[in-house]
């Protein structure tokens, strides 16, 4: 598969074209930070921006979903019995993502989809999207993508990579799912030889552009006990707030809690975003909590982080050094820190 090349004057048309067969989701800016909504206008599309201050995870996660609805009308024939509500799965392209983005999407889907189960909903609306990217021209202070297998122009979880390299896009399909879509945009012009070589050192020069680095070679080889009993989780711990920023914008968190909610003989079951960091996320119904200290719940949120996924799924890391948790932790507990703690223990 060639690179492309799509001039930037001629990116509404392209945008046009594919609202006419997908749901189109680009960054908006509302205020002072950028999210992915729907596309409205394609000639408003503004793709400067670093990356947006949610994840695109609730694309395929929402934060609050109705997986059942049921009536308890005994009338009804169908009472008790739940069924699943109308759902959305129309063919979805989001444009703009940021490459750490897309590869936690990745780490994330095997937790929804793997040998012993599957999420369907998950499932579904991933197959339902192509994802088209947008390599980091000028990383944030923050993002310390290249210490954990990933990178501005990561191309993992994306079908199409876009360059920016000013008056163009060079396009790059990474799935057949991607070349497809390009062609069903009308772009097909091949990228010139010059084009690629400054998609290469624009490539380069990011990634020499990130300043932040974290150590992870000694994770694996840690005894999980160790970390577990390790005398720093207190001082870790010490200011936090327990107030959720940091897993409700993880593009790589993804506890939920699941609820019945009951109006007059009409039931829906509902799963909603929840947070290790809150203390009733694990308070039992007797009345025991195990992660009742504020110090239990952030050891876990790292422990899960950066040890108990990479010992079970031999995936890496769940982390894919965005920074936003320490952009935007308001006591500025930074996990790079956290890094170099558990690393070096
Ligand atoms: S954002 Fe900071 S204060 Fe809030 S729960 Fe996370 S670590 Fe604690
Ligand atoms: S840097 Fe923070 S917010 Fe980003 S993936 Fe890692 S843990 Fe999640």
């Amino acid at each position: 598969m060639s690179d492309k090349v799509i001039k930037k004057e001629e990116l509404p048309n392209v945008l046009k074209t594919l609202k006419e067969t997908h749901e189109v989701f680009v960054p908006v800016k509302e205020k002072d930070f950028y999210r992915f909504k729907v596309l409205e206008d394609e000639n408003k599309v503004d793709l400067n921006f670093t990356n947006t201050r949610l994840s695109p995870k609730s694309l395929l996660f929402p934060q609050s979903e109705r997986m059942f609805e049921y009536t308890l009308d005994e009338a009804d024939e169908d009472a008790y019995v739940m069924k699943e509500p109308p759902k959305d799965y129309a063919p979805t392209v989001v444009v703009g993502m940021r490459p750490c983005d897309a590869k936690a999407l990745r780490l994330v889907d095997v937790n929804f989809v793997n040998p012993e189960f599957k999420d369907p909903w998950w499932a579904r609306r991933l197959e339902s999207l192509t994802l088209i990217g947008l390599g980091c021209k000028e990383p944030c202070s923050t993002c310390f993508c290249t210490s954990v297998n990933c990178g501005p122009f990561n191309e993992e979880g994306l079908d199409v990579l876009l360059f920016d390299l000013g008056k163009n896009y060079m396009a790059r399909a990474i799935t057949e799912k991607g070349a497809q879509l390009l062609k069903l945009a009308g772009v097909s012009e091949d990228a010139t030889s010059d084009l690629n070589k400054q998609a290469e050192e624009s490539k380069a020069k990011a990634e020499k552009q990130i300043s932040s680095h974290v150590p992870t070679d000694k994770l694996k080889e840690k005894k999980a006990i160790d970390l577990f009993d390790a005398s720093f989780w207190d001082e870790v711990a010490f200011a936090c707030l327990n107030c959720g920023t940091c897993t409700y914008l993880c593009p790589t968190c993804w506890c939920f809690d699941i609820q019945d909610e009951v109006n007059k003989k009409k039931g829906d079951r509902i799963r909603n975003w929840d947070s290790c960091m809150f203390p009733l996320f694990t308070l039992h119904a007797s009345g025991h909590n195990p992660r009742s200290e504020k110090v239990q719940r952030v050891r876990q949120r790292f422990m899960h982080k950066l040890k108990y996924y990479l010992d079970k799924y031999d995936n890496g890391v769940a982390c894919v050094g965005c920074g936003r948790c320490v952009k935007y932790c308001p006591v500025n507990i930074d996990i790079r820190e956290v890094f170099k703690l558990m690393n070096e223990l």
